[in-house]
Parts: C-alpha cells; structure tokens; sequence
C-alpha cells in the first residue's frame, strides 16, 4: 500500500462514472474530495479537519472501500465501521448504499482514555461530524454558520452590523479558518490568534484572512487603525491563545467580541500548551502524553480566563462549540462557564424552524454546475434577503475547495424544495452531472451535545441521544444515499453522539422520490425535537408545516 498511500487524492470529474450508479459514485467522490489536498488539513494521514477528524481509517482501508464502492451493486449496502469496511449485504434499491457507524463507544467506556487505546490497538478512528461521513466541502462548510452566527451577534448587540467592532479570536484551523472571512463579511475587524504560522498562510493564500502581523502592538495598532475608519480587515498574529489572550486583557485592550476555534476539545491531539514551539509539543506528546494533557489544560485554563476577564469588562463572549469551558475547568478555572455557548445564544431560534446548513456539491467538478444551482436558489426564495446577500457574496468571495460546492442556511419546507429543483437541473441537462446534497451533523435534529447544540434545553432534555439515532433511522427509511452516525464530534469524545445523511439529486424519477422525502423529513425532525422540548417557535413550525406529531398539543 506503501505507494497507494502517497497518491494524491482527488475526486474524478465529469459524466462518466467507475461504480455502477450514481448513489454508488457520488459517495466515492465524496470520500476522494474529503482527502484533497485542497480540502483535508493532513491529507497523508487520512485527517480531513477539527483535530484528527478522518475519513478512513487507515490507507489499506480507504482503499477497500473505493473498490467496494466500485464493484456495489444497486440493491447492496456497504457497512462502514469507524472508517472500515466491514460488510456488504443485499438490501433493496431504495436503501441507503452505504451505512456509517463512527467513533462509538458505550457510555461507560466514551472518554478519550480508552478511545485512544482502541484506536491505537487499531480497532477505531474519529470520524469527528463531516470527516467521517464524506461530505466535508472545505472551510465553506462551516464560512456560512460562522457569518449566520457572527450577523446574529451584529444585530443583538451591534445594531446590525461588525462595522468599526473588533472581534478577537484564536484557531485558523479548518473550521476556524472562516472566522476572519466571517467577520469581514460582517463589515467588522477580526483579529486572530494562530499558533502555527503555516494555518496563517494557508488562510492568506485561499482568501479566507487578510493579513498577517508578527508583533502584538503592531497587531493592534493595526486593529485599532481599521476600527476608527470602520474598515473590514482580519489580522492574523502568530502565537499561543493562552499567553496572547492574557496578554491582550493585561495591557487594556477590550475587543468587542470574543471566541475561540482552537481544537480544544482534543487536549493531546489538538490544543498547543503555552511554552511550546510545535516541534516541542509533538515530541512531548509522544513522550509524555499525560504531562501534554495536564499542560494544555492548564494553558486553556489560562485562556478561557482571559476570555472570561474580556466578558467582565464588556466584550460579547461566547463558546464557539470546541469544549474549551470543559477543558479548561478540568484544567483549574472553576469559572469556565461564565460565558455561553453559540448554539443557545444565537442558534437556536433558527434550529426551531429546522434551519441549519444545508449544503451541496457538483459531482460533474464544474463551477459552472454551482452558478446553476445558486440562480436556482435565488429564483426560489426570493423573499429571503439574508440568503440572497449570502449567496452574492459568497459567489464574490468563496474560492471552491475541491469539487465545487455551496452552502446556506435552509429550513423545513424549504431544503426539499431546492433538493427538487437541483433533480430538474439534472434532468434538463443544465448541470452536467447529479448534485449531491448533505449537510453538516450540526444541525436542528441530528445531534446531542450538551456542550453545543443541545446546550440549556428548554426543557433540561440537554444529554437526550435519542433524536441524532432516529434521525439517522428516518434517513435510512427516507431513502438517503448515505447514512452515519457517530460519537464525539466538535466537542470530542463523550460528549456527543450526532448523525448525518446524504442524498443524490441525479435527475431521475427515484432521485427526485428520495430527495423528496429525505430533505422534507431530516429538518422536519429537527422541528420535532425542538417543539418537544417546548419551544413556541418550532410547535408554530410544526403546525404550519402540517407535521404530524402526536403529542403536540398535550
Ligand atoms: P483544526 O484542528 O483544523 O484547527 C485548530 C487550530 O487551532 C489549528 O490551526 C491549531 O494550530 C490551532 N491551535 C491549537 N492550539 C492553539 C493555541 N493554544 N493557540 C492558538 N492556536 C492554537 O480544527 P478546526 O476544524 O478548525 O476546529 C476547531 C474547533 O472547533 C474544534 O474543537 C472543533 O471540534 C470545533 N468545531 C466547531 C464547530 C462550530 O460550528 N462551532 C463545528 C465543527 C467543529
């Protein structure tokens, strides 16, 4: 496998296919985009992004897994185990091709500890949410949620714009790479702290960041400069967020608002303890890997502090949904807490109306394809201006990472509707392959993390799994491409259990039947859930949409 394992992994394009339908080819190149190198963050080791999110679980894996694909016939399921390929069985036509479990555990079992040991002893891998579930599209993915939360934080607080506000922040990893582009679509000025100089460079390179300056003062002179003359800009500043962050609340200067995206929720494998150069912070990992843990909690501990002492001098604080609060009260600092996560403060009411992020891909790897289904979009919500200016600027400003892709923000009674209309694009032959359309596992239905998107649930049902296992369920009876559930994404092992699902619009009669009932059904949940932990909002979703709920009113 040795020369299989250097290959540089890309997706084929166009018409013609290597598997034997399209279900069948569009996760195969989904998997293959998941390891672009303009996608993945570490590529040769299989890691997409968030930490050590991956996509297979090993190269010989991977590899058994695209000749399965190829050879899997169109009433067949292919079981994947944590990145495995373990079984195919027959099936029927209508069930999902392929069928993903990731990174579970049983409760009693589910903490970093023995994950580690079971996947050393090559038993498991972390899927995190898209890694592992092949519908990772690169940092576009996440660029959408992160400008909905930070225009939600504009207009609570800032009168509906970042205009002439700085918003300090840390990770440029591949979710946090969005946050300077976010910020500055939001007309504000974001300063970024990023402890591998090379993160700042790939973010400048691909347009997600502006600027890079290597000394504090200078960084902020320069963010003060862009304040005063409301200018959008994002700085990125080399460095460790635990001694940055200190730094910054010490010599007085307060931003208005403030978050993190480091890999705070894996404190071996993602966070960077203060005092290290990132040779020194591998080789302690190797050597000793509970010193390392002990150190980068104590670091985070250090950082979450800072935060919080920006939060009592004023700054609009809040969990960017990496753990750094667990973490960091593991490390010592009883007040982690403080500060809220994103979800509750900002997300939630959209998570009501089954809204979250909806996103597709042109398997044909034609921009073109992408330009068709966003006019698609235009044409069908007309009356949603927040979509629109998305959608404007994301067509000026998103560079396409891999296979062409887009993301926004649609609801139930909305997504099955572009899901049809994409189905007629590659009926009429106005896209030059099938759409295949997923989403993030962060979304209204899908996921369990009381850390994240079920944070302070309305009615404390906070740690209810459940939902992500029937929304996986009703996928799979929806007629979805392809279906996974896994344990432990964004907030890390423990803390979560979510799931995902795709569908493939490739023009058919089938095709427009399973993105029918799969994009009308995995939001719909996502309002089911919402309205039975008793928000008003979504019990009025769930009765203008005509959902059939049977304790609804009870
Ligand atoms: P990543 O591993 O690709 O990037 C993390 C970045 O943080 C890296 O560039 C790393 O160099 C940097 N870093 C680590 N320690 C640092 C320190 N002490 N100071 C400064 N920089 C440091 O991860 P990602 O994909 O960007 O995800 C970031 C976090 O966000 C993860 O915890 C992930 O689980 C979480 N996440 C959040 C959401 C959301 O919607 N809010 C979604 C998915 C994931």
């Amino acid at each position: 496998m040795t020369d299989e394992k250097t290959t540089t992994i890309r997706a084929p394009r166009g018409a013609e296919i290597s598997c034997r339908g399209w279900q069948q080819e569009a996760a195969l190149r989904m998997l293959m985009n998941n390891l672009d190198p303009e996608v993945a963050e570490r590529p040769e080791d299989l890691v997409v992004y968030g930490g050590t999110g991956k996509a297979a679980r090993n190269w010989e894996s991977f590899w058994a897994i695209v000749s399965t694909l190829r050879r899997l016939a169109d009433d067949e399921t292919l079981l994947v185990q944590s990145g495995k390929p373990v079984a195919v069985f027959r099936t029927n036509p209508w069930a999902p091709r392929v069928l993903i479990a990731n990174s579970l555990l049983v409760p009693d079992w589910a903490d970093w500890e023995t994950f580690r040991e079971l996947e050393r002893a090559g038993l498991t891998m972390y899927g995190q949410m898209t890694a592992g579930s092949w519908i990772y599209i690169g940092t576009q993915g996440i660029l959408q949620g992160t400008y909905e939360t930070f225009a939600a934080v504009a207009e609570q607080k800032f009168g509906g714009t970042l205009q002439g506000r700085v918003c300090l922040t840390a990770g440029l990893g591949g979710m946090g790479g969005a946050q300077p582009l976010a910020v500055t679509m939001n007309e504000g000025v974001a300063l970024c702290v990023e402890v591998d100089p090379r993160r700042i460079e790939r973010r400048i390179e691909t347009g997600y960041l502006d600027e890079r300056v290597d000394d504090l003062d200078g960084a902020v002179r320069r963010a003060e400069e862009a304040k005063r003359n409301g200018e959008p800009v994002s700085i990125g500043i080399p460095g460790n967020a635990a001694e940055i962050f200190p730094a910054l609340l010490e010599r007085g200067f307060i931003p208005d608002a403030v978050t993190d995206q480091t890999s705070a929720h894996d404190p071996l494998g993602g966070y960077i303890p203060a005092g290290y150069s990132l040779e020194g912070a591998s080789e302690l990992r190797e050597s000793d890997p509970e010193r390392y843990v002990a150190e980068a909690r104590r670091s985070m501990a250090r950082h979450c502090a800072a935060m919080v002492g920006f939060m009592r001098r004023g700054a609009e604080t809040f969990d960017y949904g990496n753990n750094l609060r667990g973490e960091a009260k593991l490390g010592g600092f009883k007040d982690a807490f403080a500060y809220p996560g994103f979800v509750p403060a900002y997300i939630r009411p959209l998570f009501c109306e089954g809204k979250g992020p909806f996103r597709w891909a042109a398997l044909s790897g034609d921009p073109q394809d992408i330009a068709a289904t966003d006019e698609a979009v235009l044409e069908l919500f007309p009356e949603d201006g927040k979509l629109a200016r998305w959608i404007h600027q994301a067509r000026e400003k998103v560079r396409f990472q891999g296979l062409p892709a887009r993301i926004c923000w649609l609801g139930a009674g909305e997504r099955h509707k572009a899901g049809l209309r994409f189905n007629e694009l590659a009926a009429a032959g106005e896209v030059s392959a099938p759409i295949v359309i997923g989403r993030d596992h962060l979304d209204a239905g899908s996921v369990a993390s009381p850390y994240r998107e079920t944070e302070a649930m309305a009615d404390g049902s906070d740690a209810i799994a459940d939902w992500p296992i029937l929304n996986a369920l009703l996928n799979t009876a929806s007629g979805a491409s392809w279906v996974a559930v896994h344990h432990g994404g964004g907030v890390g092992i423990g803390k979560s259990i979510h799931a995902g699902a795709q569908v493939v619009a490739d023009g058919t009669a089938e095709g427009a039947a399973r993105v029918e009932r799969v994009l009308t059904n995995d939001p719909a949940i996502g309002v089911a859930r919402h309205a039975d932990a008793g928000y008003a909002p979504a019990r009025e979703a769930a009765r203008r949409l005509g959902l059939d709920l049977p304790m609804l009113d009870r």
